[in-house]
């Protein structure tokens, strides 16, 4: 026989070429028919469709046909043929099968339908092979894309930031070491304070929380930059909305101010949105059918809405009422908190019904590199809140000041001699710029309309969990 080369399931389901001959590989999602005819359904992973395999047991001998079972993995040749059932067009009718592996029933974890998605958490290596997984992950590629081509539509240059970092940008903990020390013999001065000299880099390093300050400097050379990659926290934090690793993007643009910030932001979440429905169709009507019925709406209507912009005194002055008329919050609401999710989906799931975009945050909460406003009181901050997710992007524009930022890094107890590069861009052509960090599975989250941010990352990283 002549050799066939292989067609992918995505394209054989296009296909009217009815009446050629196909080869198609994948794995075994279901088999099931009577003794005489048999039907497969296989996939492989181009596509949530399978396509249907019917066999003529008659045809095959015994041994050929008894390890195919869900999840074996299997080539088969055979004619493509327009089918007689309704949902799909083609099928094949098998004139040879090669079985690749098999799937033993009374071991491979995947076989009732229906499984639970904490089921499939604890068997995260296989759970690229269900429906809702592949999904997922089928999204969140095409979400990697929509994100490097809108920006580089518009002129802005992929930049990398480090993952090792010698700088806490937040001024705060929460960051994972790294050493080569041996932790069972570290060498420790009088006071009992650790002696990295004789640590890999010469001094205390960490995995990245961010990698915006490198991105600053970046923007003030390049003009208009983006970060994409992995960043860590280790906050304790068990929600369904953060990670220990995650993937943030961060744009960063010199001459932005607040309010270019804010409108690209806002293009920028659209067009991905935009970008799933136009390209993930299928996925998503899958996910929308299983488990969130008003997801295909829900992302339509972002496209439809201007984002409401409003400060922060105007957010906390709405909940106040909220709260007056009787709604009750679990944590407190008065001029100075940060918000919670749960007040920052009252705005935007109750009052506006509409994302939002908070800014002008008291100083207190926010960030020491954040343009100072001249109330003395607040700080150029812009949160973009979600339906469903609360925040999904912060960011600001940030001081351009030499004295106002070293001040008030200072004051936040931010060691300004680990920062002398970042602060050097003040002394040195400084220049207005803003920018944010969009978490990328906070934004999955949402056009996938999972609930649980461990759901929408293959590995999730999270407090005692780093199993696959
Ligand atoms: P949150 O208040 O939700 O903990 P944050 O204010 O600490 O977030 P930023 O430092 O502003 O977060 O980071 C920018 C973006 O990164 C956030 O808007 C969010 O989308 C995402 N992000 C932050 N922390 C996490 C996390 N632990 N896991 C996943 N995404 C995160
Ligand atoms: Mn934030």
């Amino acid at each position: 026989m002549e050799t066939v080369k292989r067609t992918k399931i995505v394209d054989v389901l296009r296909s009217k070429d009815f009446g050629t001959t196909v080869l198609v590989k994948g794995w075994v999602r279901t088999r099931r028919g009577s003794k005489q005819i048999s039907f497969i359904a296989l996939n492989d992973g181009s596509t949530i469709h399978n396509v249907q395999i019917v066999v003529n047991t008659e045809a095959f001998d015994e041994e050929t046909l008894k390890p195919i079972t869900t999840g074996a993995c299997i080539s088969v040749t055979g004619i493509l043929t327009e089918s007689q059932g309704k949902g799909q067009d083609a099928e094949i009718q098998a004139t040879d099968i090669f079985v690749y592996g098999t799937a033993d029933p009374a071991t491979y974890p995947l076989q009732k339908k229906g499984h639970s998605l904490e089921f499939l958490r604890e068997n995260a290596h296989l759970r690229p092979r269900t429906n809702t997984f592949g999904a997922v992950f089928r999204i969140r590629h095409h979400m990697a894309i929509a994100i490097h081509q809108f920006f580089h539509e518009r002129g802005f240059f992929y930049f990398h930031t480090p993952i090792i970092t010698g700088s806490d940008c937040e001024g705060a903990g929460q960051m994972f070491e790294v050493t080569t020390m041996n932790l069972y013999q570290l060498k420790k001065d009088d006071l009992g304070v650790i002696d990295y000299s004789n640590d890999f880099f010469g001094k205390q390093t960490s995995l990245t929380v961010s990698g915006q300050l490198e991105g600053e400097l970046a923007a003030l050379a390049l003009g208009a930059i983006y970060t994409f990659g992995p960043t860590f926290r280790a906050e304790n934090s068990n929600t369904p909305r953060h990670l220990a690793e995650f993937w943030m993007i961060e744009p960063e643009v010199a001459f932005n101010e607040i309010d270019d910030n804010m409108q690209l932001a806002e293009d920028f979440i659209k067009h991905c949105v935009r970008w799933a429905l136009d390209n993930c169709k299928d996925d998503i009507e899958f996910l929308n059918n299983m488990f969130d019925k008003e997801l295909i709406e829900r992302l339509q209507s972002v496209l439809k809405e201007n984002f409401i912009r409003l400060t922060y005194t105007e957010g906390v002055h709405i909940l106040e009422e909220a709260v007056a008329k009787g709604h009750t919050f679990e944590f407190p609401v008065f001029w100075g908190a940060d918000l919670a999710a749960e007040h920052e989906r009252y705005l935007v799931e109750e009052h506006f019904k509409c994302p939002v975009i908070l800014t002008d945050y008291p100083k207190e909460i926010k960030s020491f590199y954040m343009k100072q406003n001249n109330d003395g009181k607040t700080v150029r901050a812009m949160d973009v809140l979600f339906p469903k997710i609360g925040e999904i992007i912060g960011g600001s524009q940030r001081e351009e000041d030499y004295d106002k930022l070293a001040r008030r890094a200072d004051e936040m107890g931010v060691p300004t001699k680990d920062i002398w590069w970042y602060l050097d861009t003040r002394r040195f052509g400084t220049a207005p710029h803003s920018g944010f960090g969009l978490g990328f599975e906070r934004l999955l989250l949402f056009v996938t309309g999972m609930a649980n941010i461990r759901d929408v990352i293959p590995f999730p990283r999270t407090p005692h969990n780093a199993e696959f």
